[in-house]
């Protein structure tokens, strides 16, 4: 459709559905849309189909598309985008590559998504200070083969080829934070456009500043509320003289995460330690090509020297069989460990393949370690007395696992059953003293449980920052914070 003809039906619906409910007119959204088009041309569009793309497909929440879809290049064209948007209170969505899990990019009161995906230049590398300057539509595997051959590395690893702006803006981590950390610990500075148009940028480049409030951090995490980032420095790392890496069966789940509270107890320099449990081995056998037993399963690595990682997968094997695990198969072949990390990393589409044709529903919680075991065996419990097709997945290392239910949304009992077990799960890991989201983020799917888990005076202090930097509310509405 031509983006006239959708302006016109757009307004008819805004006529037709009572404007009132909307913070924008159908003039504002004509102003917007014809400054849009003049100013982008070809980089501005409501054609149906991108409009659709750009809302979360990846959930079992309704996908939202905006109104309108367009591709700055630079900084100082998003601060354009913003300001003008801002003038008519028209709703601004910063989309990375669209693989956040919560409905993170919906748009339910319309609105502009502004995708960075042209904004992917790598701005330097600073080898000797260990950090890169990125813009925020870089991809962490575009990032990791241009660094490859400087011999440095990024580590945080979300599975998906999440752009940098992104996984700033979720505060990602993964199957490497365990040892490496996550975006909170791995993003030096920031420069963002706020919802005013304002630049800011939050820090220097320097390891470390007691200067003033923490924006960076601030913002890291901040779910395209507050701002849009255009430009990020994140720490390097060298990249390890040696890799090993095994699998390690173990009879349940609670052996496994018994095991590995053992493993990061005793000090074991682990890299990453990634729990399957005997469904998810299953479903990856199937999908992958592996053969694995079908039992819980750690799959773990080590980064080192030679000697180092050999040591350190030898203490692993025997922590492991003090716990009933093993035999511990490990190997230092780099085309081996592609084949298992490959396959730990396309868990989440080897789980939806249980079921072809229903929806999957990937969710997380994390609790502190020594809660770790008790809650997925809780877990595992509930999700076999429910009934539900629900592989778990987890980066235990860090006390955070995915659950993905597998479900027949036109199945209202099914729904029904899926929704109860997804509220247990996170009353359960809020009263372990977890949290609700170790890494996913709230999205819309769980704003609902900011208050159990912050209590009203810190969701008061949110709301205070969020009307402080944001203050007509166009900044990704609809997210982190509930009604
Ligand atoms: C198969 C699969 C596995 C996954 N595994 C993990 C995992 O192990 N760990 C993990 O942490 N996540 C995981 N995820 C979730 C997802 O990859 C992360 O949340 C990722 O950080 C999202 O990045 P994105 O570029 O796709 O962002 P998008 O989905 O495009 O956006 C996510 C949020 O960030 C905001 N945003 C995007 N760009 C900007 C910007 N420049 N400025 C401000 N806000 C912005 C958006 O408005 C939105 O609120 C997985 C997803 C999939 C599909």
């Amino acid at each position: 459709m031509q983006n006239g003809q959708y302006l016109k039906k757009k307004q008819q619906s805004m006529v037709d559905s009572g404007e009132s409910a909307r913070r924008f007119t159908r003039e504002d959204l004509a102003f917007v849309y014809n400054r849009l088009s003049e100013r982008f041309e070809t980089r501005f569009t409501t054609g149906q189909a991108l409009r659709d793309q750009h809302a979360s497909v990846l959930t079992w929440l309704p996908a939202q598309a905006p109104d309108g879809v367009v591709f700055p290049e630079n900084e100082a064209e998003i601060a354009e985008i913003v300001r003008l948007c801002a003038s008519r209170n028209v709703p601004v969505i910063p989309y990375g590559t669209g693989t956040g899990l919560e409905g993170h990019v919906n748009a339910p009161e319309g609105g502009i998504s502004v995708d960075t995906s042209r904004m992917n230049a790598i701005v330097a590398v600073h080898a000797e200070d260990l950090d890169v300057v990125v813009q925020p539509g870089v991809t962490r595997k575009q990032l990791n083969e241009y660094l490859r051959d400087q011999g440095l590395f990024f580590p945080i690893d979300p599975g998906a080829d999440a752009s940098l702006g992104g996984m700033a803006a979720t505060r990602a981590s993964g199957t490497n934070a365990v040892r490496y950390g996550t975006m909170k610990d791995n993003v030096l500075s920031l420069r963002a456009v706020l919802a005013n148009g304002e630049i800011i940028s939050t820090a220097s480049r320097a390891k470390k500043s007691s200067a003033g409030y923490d924006l960076t951090r601030l913002l890291v995490g901040s779910e395209g509320t507050l701002g849009i980032i255009t430009q990020v420095t994140l720490r390097l790392h060298g990249i390890p003289e040696a890799i090993s890496a095994g699998v390690c069966p173990f009879a349940t789940e609670k052996a496994a995460c018994d095991a590995v509270i053992a493993t990061i107890q005793s000090g074991l320099a682990v890299a990453r330690i990634e729990l399957l449990d005997a469904l998810m081995v299953r479903a990856a056998n199937a999908y992958s090509g592996l053969d694995l037993p079908e039992t819980p399963m750690l799959f773990v690595e080590f980064h080192g020297s030679e000697a180092g990682v050999a040591e350190q997968a030898e203490r692993f094997g025997d922590i492991a069989a003090e716990y009933g695990g093993g035999p511990f198969s490990w190997a230092t072949k780099p085309e081996e460990r592609t084949k298992l990390w490959t396959a730990r990393h396309n868990a989440y589409w080897a789980a939806g393949a249980l079921r072809p044709g229903m929806r999957s529903l990937a969710t997380d919680v994390c609790v502190p370690l020594s809660r770790l075991a008790e809650c997925v065996a809780e877990t595992r419990r509930d999700i076999d007395e429910t009934g539900l097709i629900a592989p778990i997945v987890g980066h235990v290392g860090d006390g955070n696992f995915h659950v993905q239910p597998i479900i027949d949304v036109d199945n209202p009992r099914e729904v029904e059953a899926c929704k109860g077990f997804l509220e247990r799960l996170v009353q359960r890991a809020l009263a372990m003293e977890g949290t609700c989201t170790g890494e996913h983020g709230v999205g819309q799917g769980k704003r609902k449980y900011l208050k159990a888990e912050h209590g009203e005076a810190a969701l008061a202090a949110m709301r205070a920052i969020k009307q402080a930097l944001d203050p007509k509310g166009i900044m990704n509405p609809g997210k982190i914070l509930p009604d």
